[in-house]
């Protein structure tokens, strides 16, 4: 049966990750497997600045930008392929070339849309390099463009799938049983064939619509770190791996904040039972974690989440009035046309309270909007803990000497806003 497998960035940083990625496929004979691939390390913030400076006309800035990915990724295919470098770095070449049209072609288009038809390109090339060291270590593999199988609206820069068109199809596509299939995650296009992306750290994303339109058996993320946790280790100081969590519990990670995978990840699996394992590409012979529709241990441990640089905006109607639900609705409205998530939401007779993510660009004009009806008091620099399952002296704990500035509670979750000058730079789970 079908296995997907995708490999973030950091797993192919260079081209010492690359052999390791390599050693590691040969570990997994069995066919068919579809390995997706993100960009090689920080290439799509690359490309994203390279974006900026076409447009902005930074000529200089676009100059060196471009050369240095073409270095870098030439780099790459010359220490794993030496004196065979030849053909790939040709491929390499003719990509830039490509890219550096695209650029030309569509500076003057709107932004969202450029984007699609230059940012892809990072996937393109760790794609195009991966695929040809794996034949050149003696695993054969199919390149698949991903463009040609998963079909999106032409919403650019965070596209929805044409669920009926991809699985149509990749129904269509023959798997084969010899070769590796190796595709980009991130990146799909129209029915027009315009490429399109998923938004920022869709990969997981992509190779979850491929696990549901194959019918795999299990997907698979591979990441540098050993699996979830019950709080981020590198800012808690006593978080303990999951063996196991249900698809629910783990999308209740992910909305809240948790960046372990990413949050659209979830839902093609679970329609179809497919279970989910995030593993260390480090460390090959750990298990890892495991998703599925199991739900069973979901309570065993308390989730801490930790969202920063959150800004408080309490809202109130000016003339003393109810801030009932025909206003809480226009608000909403406001928010939802600014493109922000409120991480807490909290209401009393005549005040509304969201937290939400201190994005100058979007703020900005929300706020804007929001003063010509309403008293808005705004507070920044703050921090939203989340705890799931939480016990009442781990709550007692975390907020013991520390002045809660909003807070919301119900059966399963707590919410804590903090002034981020008031918490510690490394948490520690009470209790645990
Ligand atoms: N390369 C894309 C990004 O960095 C997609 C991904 O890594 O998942 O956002
Ligand atoms: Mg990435």
């Amino acid at each position: 049966m079908t296995q997907v497998f995708k490999f973030g960035g950091a797993s192919i940083q260079d081209a010492a990750a690359i052999r390791r990625l390599g050693e590691l496929l040969a570990r997994f004979p069995a066919r068919p497997l579809v390995v997706v691939v993100s960009a090689m390390g920080k290439t799509t913030n690359a490309l994203e600045a390279l974006l900026d400076a076409a447009r902005e006309g930074e000529t200089h800035d676009y100059r060196d930008g471009l050369e240095r990915l073409r270095r870098e990724h030439l780099a790459t295919v010359e220490t794993l392929f030496g004196a065979k470098a030849g053909p790939v770095a040709e491929r390499v070449e003719a990509l830039i070339t490509e890219l550096d049209g695209r650029h030309r072609r569509h500076a003057g288009r709107e932004r969202a849309f450029h984007y699609d038809q230059t940012v892809c390109f990072g996937e393109l090339l760790s794609t195009t390099i991966v695929s040809a060291w794996l034949d050149e270590s003696g695993i054969a593999t199919r390149w698949l463009d991903a463009r040609d199988l998963i079909i999106t609206d032409a919403c650019h820069q965070a596209a929805n799938i044409d669920w009926h068109t991809t699985a149509q199809r990749l129904g269509e596509l023959d798997l084969g049983n010899e070769k590796l299939l190796v595709t980009q995650g991130f990146i799909g296009s129209t029915q027009d064939g315009l490429s399109t992306t998923l938004g920022r750290e869709g990969s997981d994303f992509s190779a979850a619509i491929l696990a549901h339109c194959l019918d795999a058996e299990k997907a698979t993320i591979w990441k540098d770190v050993p699996g979830l946790f019950n709080a981020d280790p590198r800012r808690f100081d006593n978080a303990v791996q999951l063996a196991h969590l249900s698809y629910a519990e783990a999308v209740e990670l992910a909305w809240h904040g948790a960046k372990v995978i990413h949050p659209k990840t979830l839902a093609p699996l679970q329609r179809k039972s497919i279970p989910l394992v995030v593993r260390s590409f480090e460390t090959v012979d750990t298990a890892g974690s495991l998703i599925d529709g199991d739900t069973r241990d979901d309570g065993e441990h308390p989730y801490c989440i930790l969202s920063e640089g959150q800004t408080l905006l309490e809202i109130r109607p000016r003339d003393f009035d109810f801030m009932d639900e025909a206003r809480q609705h226009e608000i909403l409205g406001h928010l939802v046309k600014a493109g922000l998530h409120a991480g807490l939401i909290d209401n009393t007779a005549m005040r509304l309270m969201l937290c939400l993510d201190s994005h100058p660009a979007r703020l900005e004009p929300l706020v804007q909007s929001l003063v010509v009806d309403y008293e808005v008091v705004r507070q920044d620099d703050l921090t939203l803990l989340t705890v799931r399952h939480p016990s009442a002296s781990l709550l007692a704990g975390f907020s013991e000497g520390r002045e809660i500035l909003a807070e919301r509670r119900n059966a399963t979750t707590a919410q804590y806003l903090f002034r981020t000058e008031a918490c510690p730079e490394t948490w520690h789970i009470p209790g645990q």
